[in-house]
């Protein structure tokens, strides 16, 4: 098999052509401004190769020196591309790479301008690539799930091309570049066709995924709090609830007399009591909580690793916070809480769920403004009014043996 430097050139102007207009295309669908970009950056590998064979014919600016720069632009298309996928703003100091390959027009035509030119074109390609794999924050898939890579094809690529800047001198390498005479001439024009195909390809991947991504999350987010809803409730909690063996617990929170804030104060005030009860549970949750908005007012939390004590002191905590925050409104603004909690083993998110919500039932009934506490399993009930949590006395309450209130739900309860 005889693959000549020619037609490599023909195959790297064919795909630089294709994923141009293809990634043209894609921009034309999404208007996402990286694909210009890119596309762009292919672009201009086009034109390059559609000028290289000038140089065989003794043109050597516009073949070699103009077909080199124009590889650097590519590669500065690409980098900008880059930085809008990745939000960033790119300092205009590194268009100051073309600055450096019009200098390049001042080496002499000595002996050594081929090595200089290879050496020249070949770093700035290198920097401009390498800069891409690290504005994307490196290829480990866990730092970087969307582009990880994409960041290895334009590492890889760099990587290359600094082994050609410091294998242009090396004999035999880059003899004479108007007659794509030297081993590095093929293996480039090689690894550029294969570079071109898996660009490209990450690219559309890369962005893909991260479309992808952003419509899961639209898909888990309540609109009004910004919170999980409860697809993405249980989506998450259950994952955690597999691997953990230890205590968890479950709290389940709904805001008291939530109708008449709506009926008194109209449903835009309620909305803001929503939104206001989102922000308060960000800004009070430890970290490994997971809450969500269930709908309507009933709000969720899942604490893994957390036992009976530290539930029922942060769910006191909650009530007593909140009705700082939306209380004023006579008969509203309050929360009451429902707290089940699981020593240790596996559960069901479900199981944990129905209890919660049957210690929820429990506050609800005992006047409202409280949380009652239920252990999965021996179904203890007890509930801690406003007033109760706030006595230091009421820290800790040892919990009552189950009480055969059980089977009655919120569900069943009057008025709901
Ligand atoms: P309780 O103390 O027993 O919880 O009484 P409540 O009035 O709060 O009763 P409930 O929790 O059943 O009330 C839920 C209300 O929430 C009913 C519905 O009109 C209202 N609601 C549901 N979604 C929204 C929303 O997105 N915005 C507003 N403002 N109200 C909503
Ligand atoms: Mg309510």
């Amino acid at each position: 098999m005889t693959i000549d430097p020619r037609t490599m050139l023909f195959m790297t102007n064919a795909v630089a052509f294709v994923a141009s207009a293809f990634l043209l295309f894609e921009w034309h669908l999404l208007r996402e401004r990286s694909l210009a970009y890119w596309s762009a950056g292919f672009s201009a590998i086009v034109l390059g190769c559609a000028i290289t064979p000038l140089r065989e014919e003794g043109y050597f600016i516009v073949g070699v020196w103009m077909a080199n720069g124009l590889l650097v632009t590519a590669h500065i298309g690409f980098l900008y591309g880059t930085a809008s996928f990745v939000g960033r703003k790119i300092s205009p100091a590194w268009s100051t790479a073309l600055a450096a390959w019009a200098l390049m027009l001042a080496v002499p035509d000595a002996a050594t301008r081929t090595q200089i030119l290879s050496m020249m074109n070949a770093l700035l390609v290198a920097v401009l690539s390498l800069k891409s794999a690290h504005l994307l924050g490196g290829f480990r898939q866990r730092n970087n799930p969307d582009s990880a890579l994409l960041a290895f094809a334009f590492a890889a690529h760099g990587g290359f091309y600094l082994i050609k800047t410091l294998t242009a001198f090396l004999p035999g390498a880059f003899v004479n570049l108007s007659h794509y005479t030297g081993i590095m001439i093929s293996v480039s024009l090689f690894e550029g066709i294969m570079m071109e195909v898996a660009l490209a390809l990450s690219i559309v991947g890369a962005l893909r995924r991260r479309r992808e991504r952003s419509i899961v999350r639209l898909a888990e987010q309540d609109p009004l709090t910004g919170l999980l809803n409860r697809r993405g409730f249980d989506t998450r909690a259950e994952a955690v609830l597999a691997e953990e063996r230890g205590s968890v617990a479950l709290l389940l929170l709904d805001i008291d007399h939530f109708k008449s804030i709506n009926d008194g104060y109209g449903h835009p005030e309620g909305d803001r009591l929503l939104v206001a009860l989102g922000v308060f549970l960000n800004s009070t949750l430890p970290a490994h909580a997971i809450s969500a908005r269930l709908g309507g007012d009933e709000f969720a939390i899942f604490l893994p690793g957390v036992d009976a004590f530290a539930a029922l002191t942060l769910a006191k905590a909650l009530c007593r916070g909140f009705a700082r925050v939306g209380g004023g409104r006579g008969n509203g603004g309050t929360l009451s809480i429902g707290c089940a909690t699981h020593a240790e083993g596996p559960i069901d998110l479900e199981v944990l769920a129905a209890v919660a919500d049957r210690a929820l039932y429990d506050a609800k009934r005992q006047g409202r403004n409280r949380s009652s506490h239920r252990e999965v399993g021996r179904e203890a009930s007890n509930a801690f009014s406003q007033q109760e949590a706030d006595s230091p006395s009421c820290a800790v309450l040892p919990l009552i043996p189950a009480a055969a209130d059980g089977a009655k739900t919120r569900e069943a309860m009057p008025g709901r």
